[in-house]
């Protein structure tokens, strides 16, 4: 099947109110394109729980702080034009920039303190930026159900607040990291890595999981991060922007281990900035 290429804000809208006129339920997966297997499953998911299916294609820019990394972001959209239909959305929202911000953008959405730690710190304004155009996206297209990926563990927290606090009707349904077979998260930025770069870039995954077991072996937080800062010490190429044991609920560090623990990585590999996580520490009492 063939996704449906749309372009305009009017027409995806006459595309879901005519579905919703058949009493079809609505699913919305945003992305960023460069679709991957990750995405796959976001859009699998999707399909299987919703009778329409919307998958958006939009870089956006107000979420990048650095123009370079807007410009060299992966761009595919007639490729993910088909992925989209192989996995069975009905249509594929891609706006152009001007569509989306037909005049300068004035109204934000902030989620103050989820997005101020880890990727808001390094990279300022960025969880507004998609807190917006996220915003948008919902209410262009007013889904029942959105999709998104605990690979973006950090965006995941400001969205669920985001719709809470704003009283937003639709369920945010999040999927699980999706890996290569060597345990890499897929990512649209691991095309940019070079050979040598992409074979050394598993040590992230095997740091996350370094700093779990100190914690299943009840670790403090601090022990924890000393586990996968080793691994990764293990090839100097690595630059940590941060690695650390976070609160999921506050998305602070976490001074001590008494519940759930998001173990979070991002990390510069040959001038391309990825980053994972994972969760442990769920089973603990008290
Ligand atoms: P992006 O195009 O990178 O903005 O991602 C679009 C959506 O796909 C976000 O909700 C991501 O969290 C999700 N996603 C990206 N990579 C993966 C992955 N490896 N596994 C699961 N979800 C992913």
């Amino acid at each position: 099947m063939k996704a449906e290429r749309v372009e305009t804000v009017a027409a995806i809208r006459a595309r879901v109110a005519r579905a919703r006129g058949r009493g079809k339920t609505v699913a919305l997966v945003p992305t960023m394109g460069a679709l991957h297997t990750g995405h796959g499953e976001l859009i699998r998911r999707a399909r299987s729980e919703a009778d329409f299916v919307v998958v958006s294609v939009f870089v956006n820019p107000i979420q990048f702080n650095s123009a370079e990394d807007f410009e060299l972001y992966p761009r595919t959209l007639e490729t993910d034009i088909d992925f989209c239909g192989r996995f069975g959305a009905d249509a594929v929202f891609a706006p152009s920039a001007r569509e989306m911000y037909p005049e300068p953008q004035l109204a934000f959405v902030e989620v103050s303190s989820l997005g101020d730690s880890f990727c808001g710190e390094f990279r300022p304004g960025h969880f507004r930026g998609v807190a917006t155009v996220v915003a948008k996206l919902l209410n262009i297209v007013q889904p029942d159900r959105a999709y998104f990926g605990e690979k973006d563990a950090q965006q995941l927290a400001v969205i669920r607040r985001m719709v809470a606090d704003l009283n937003l009707p639709i369920a945010i349904i999040p999927v699980a990291t999706v890996r290569e077979p060597d345990g890499l998260a897929m990512s649209s930025r691991n095309a940019r890595l070079k050979p040598e770069d992409r074979a050394a870039a598993p040590l992230i995954y095997e740091a996350l999981q370094a700093a779990a077991r100190a914690v299943a072996e009840g670790g403090a937080p601090e022990k924890a991060k000393r586990a996968g800062m080793e691994v990764l010490a293990r090839d100097p190429r690595f630059q940590v922007e941060y690695f650390e044991c976070a609160d999921p609920a506050t998305m602070k560090i976490a001074e001590r281990i008494s519940g759930p623990v998001l173990i979070l990585a991002a990390v510069w590999l040959g001038g391309v900035r990825l980053i994972d996580n994972i969760l442990c520490g769920q089973h603990r009492s008290n």
